[in-house]
């Protein structure tokens, strides 16, 4: 799970990472109310989405005067911001971040991530922030400094202080750097965090290291014992169809491509995405309905595809394991039954009561293609729909 920007300076305050000051407004009047709280010679106005690369795509404006900061409040608020993270579809801004403005020095990168390779935390730092990380990794991979992290002894001082070195902070500011890295971290490890990035961390004029960026995201499984994370989710940064699914605990993930899927596992999930993309189609989800689905899941599953306005096909493809195939044949015609079906359709079965389940369909009246592998079925939907 993501949250804000300003929620996740938020949390980070908490513990010990110092954050400009600054308000959330969801109007041009809260926002213009925001700056005069705030009181500073120079105002940020900043859009608050689920993305990265506001910067770029006109999401932060610096504003000298109240009015400059009502100016831009009213441009950004309602507008809809592409960067390299929305897609090109982009995403509408319905809540700025009005921040006091910084007296930047320098700009740097710090993130937190989980490595699973060493199945360890590791902390990343580089000299070279407010630019794309993934640029520096690419073109000068030897700026970026890591630490591995022992989980029973968490980030030591020495390797906090390490970091700082490396990356070129100045003398006289490696303690708050150190305190700035072990708060982040002590966050990370409380809030059951996925990722914890602030880019740009930045020294200030004055003498201060703070965050001006902070990016959390949340592992979804540890989610039941965090309340207040959960209390930040922004259901209106989701995509519909993945929330409509969460609720029937189905693993939905949309994707761009036109051929809805419909499968039980996530490894015959997988399978079945690749098996479309190799004969030359686009999957536009991956959908995995479980083990133990019963047929009204599988009716809501149904409908979630039936839903995307992307879908100009759907193919089933179902070992029956644990799952039996007449469950899944009830809920396709069930759910077609509800939602009506215009759309080529392709059905691969086998596995514990196949037979039953052929039946169901053959009786149900409707348009259905069966398939004898998957394969086949891969290759019959992708025709339909070219
Ligand atoms: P994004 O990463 O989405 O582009 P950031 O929060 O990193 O958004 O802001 C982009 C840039 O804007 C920063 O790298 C920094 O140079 C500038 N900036 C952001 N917040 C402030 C602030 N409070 N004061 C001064 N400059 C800021
Ligand atoms: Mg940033």
């Amino acid at each position: 799970m993501n949250i804000h920007e300003y929620q996740g300076k938020e949390v980070l305050q908490k513990f010990g990472v110092k954050v400009p000051n600054g308000y959330v407004a969801y109007t041009v009047e809260e926002a213009v109310e925001a700056a005069e709280k705030l009181g500073s010679s120079v105002t940020v106005v900043k859009a608050q989405i689920h993305a990265g690369g506001r910067g770029k795509a006109g999401g932060v404006k610096v504003a000298k005067n109240l009015d400059e900061v009502r100016t831009y409040a009213d441009e950004i608020l309602g507008k809809t911001l592409v960067t390299h993270q929305t897609g090109p579809e982009g995403k509408e801004v319905k809540r700025l971040l009005i921040e006091e403005g910084c007296d930047i020095q320098k700009e740097y990168y710090v993130g937190v991530v989980l490595d699973r390779a060493t199945s360890r935390v590791v902390m990343m730092a580089s000299e070279e922030g407010g630019t794309e990380i993934e640029e520096v990794a690419a073109e000068t991979p030897e700026k970026i400094f890591k630490e591995v992290i022992d989980p029973v002894v968490g980030l030591t001082g020495y390797q906090a202080r390490r970091l700082a070195f490396n990356i070129n902070i100045p003398d006289a500011l490696i303690g708050k750097a150190v305190k700035f890295m072990t708060g982040l971290y002590d966050a990370f490890v409380a809030k059951d965090c996925s990722i914890a990035e602030i880019n740009p961390l930045v020294t200030t004029g004055d003498g201060e290291v703070l965050a001006l960026d902070a990016k959390l995201n949340f592992d979804d499984n540890a989610l039941y014992r965090q309340k207040d994370v959960t209390e930040m989710r922004d259901l209106e940064e989701e995509d519909e169809k993945e929330i409509e699914a969460s609720k029937y605990d189905l693993s939905y993930v949309s994707l761009d491509g036109n051929i809805g899927c419909m499968v039980n596992g996530a490894g015959l999930a997988m399978s079945t995405m690749d098996i479309i993309k190799h004969y030359g189609g686009d999957p536009a989800n991956f959908l995995d309905v479980g083990g133990g689905a019963t047929a009204e899941k599988v009716t809501e599953a149904f409908k979630i595809i039936l839903s995307d306005s992307n879908v100009k096909g759907i193919f089933v493809n179902i070992f029956g394991g644990i799952m039996k195939c007449d469950v899944i044949a009830e809920g396709v015609v069930e759910a077609t039954k509800q939602v009506g079906l215009d759309l080529p359709l392709v059905v691969r079965l086998e596995g514990t009561n196949v037979d039953l389940g052929k039946k169901i369909l053959d009786e149900s009246g409707l348009d259905i293609t069966a398939a004898d592998s998957m394969a086949d079925g891969a290759q019959k939907i992708v025709a339909m729909v070219k």
